[in-house]
């Protein structure tokens, strides 16, 4: 199948499943300078061109220092394409580097959700839209599950804490295949950011281990995103969830995608 048309009708169904778009609504996709968000970007574009209910879609940046060359060729590129792109540079974030450089990622997170909902106030935006991409969303099951001793991942739809925004994650059955491909295939520059070059992280072990089952079990992703929609609470420990007075023993895990072949 075509590229983008597999892109469409992977973001599609996402959108549609949780119903993150909706009539009016104005929609700001914070693009970070990597392939992810622009084809989160392009794909929303190309949706609303085709959707039976209108919605508008603009786009921002917050520069928080982390960039490792200048992001205004990124955002040329979109503007050149008639997108509406702003760039928002947090003096916080900034400051932070100066301060503390080895800060981690919870001080670094919170000042960028703050600037995230202070600029997209002035945007007007009700909806904000976020990146992150089928990887992501089983990497984090599995390092919550394996650190943090809790079975959850990414919200694919939330809200802001008052409800100011609805949060978004529409490339939720993308992998990051399809959005390195895509990326690719619209010419657009990718600016990386410092992170992104990290070793020896939780994250990138995970990334390696998941790679490395992919060569012998190509729907290791589609397993992880169905066993997410398929929760079976009585074989689970969480006895909130438990009816002691349910259950089948004989019940075998089943789904929409086929079991690892060789597990
Ligand atoms: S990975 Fe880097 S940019 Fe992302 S939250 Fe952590 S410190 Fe911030």
């Amino acid at each position: 199948m075509d590229l983008e048309k597999a892109l469409l009708r992977k973001v599609g169904e996402a959108v549609t499943k949780f119903k993150m778009i909706r009539e009016g609504d104005r929609v700001a996709v914070g693009v970070s300078g990597g392939k992810d968000s622009v084809t989160l970007l392009e794909a929303l574009l190309a949706l609303q061109r085709r959707a039976p209910i209108q919605f508008s879609v603009c786009a921002f940046t917050i520069e928080q220092g982390k960039f490792l060359a200048p992001i205004a060729p990124y955002g040329q590129f979109l503007l050149d394409r008639g997108i509406e792109w702003h760039c928002f540079t947090d003096a916080s974030s900034l400051r932070l580097i100066d301060d503390e450089p080895d800060h981690g990622c919870d001080l670094c997170s919170r000042f960028r959700r703050r600037a995230v909902y202070e600029h997209c106030k002035t945007l007007g935006a009700n909806v904000i839209a976020l990146g992150h991409t089928a990887d992501d969303f089983c990497e984090t099951l599995l390092r919550n599950a394996m650190f943090t001793g809790a079975l959850s991942s990414l919200p694919a739809i939330t809200y802001s804490k008052n409800k100011d925004f609805r949060l978004i994650r529409p490339l939720v059955f993308v992998p990051e295949s399809m959005t390195t491909a895509y990326a690719q295939s619209l010419g657009c520059p990718v600016i990386p950011c410092g992170c992104s070059q990290k070793t020896g992280t939780v994250r990138r072990s995970l990334r390696d281990f998941m790679g490395e089952l992919e060569q012998e079990h190509p729907n290791l992703k589609d397993s992880l995103l169905s066993a997410m929609g398929n929760v079976k609470h009585q074989r689970l420990l969480d006895s909130r969830y438990l009816d002691p007075d349910e259950g089948d023993e004989t019940e075998v895990t089943s789904g929409p995608f086929p079991i690892l072949s060789n597990a």
